[in-house]
């Protein structure tokens, strides 16, 4: 019995490091977005994504992707940023 599902999905972003094709992985609980080459990820609980990136209008629920992505990449190239030690 599976007790975890887990699906990835490559994303046209690239690694700030190594220029590989980013991955966003996604699971019950959490959405995660890394480069699997360097295996390093930043994720963000379903929970925060629900309450900050869904919006509803009239009868229907609408993912602002966009911006979730952005503020996914932002966060791994913060990262990286801080973890190389580059000004
Ligand atoms: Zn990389």
């Amino acid at each position: 019995m599976e007790s975890e599902e887990s699906s990835k999905m490559e994303l046209s972003l690239k690694c700030p490091i190594c220029g590989s094709n980013l991955q966003l992985i996604e699971n019950s609980t959490y959405v995660m977005l890394g480069c699997p080459k360097c295996k390093r990820y930043t994720r963000m609980t379903k929970k925060h994504i629900f309450k900050t990136y869904i919006e509803y209008e009239n009868n229907s629920v609408h993912l602002k992707w966009t911006e979730l992505i952005k503020e996914l990449y932002t966060r791994i190239a913060t990262k990286y940023y801080l973890e190389s030690g580059t000004p």
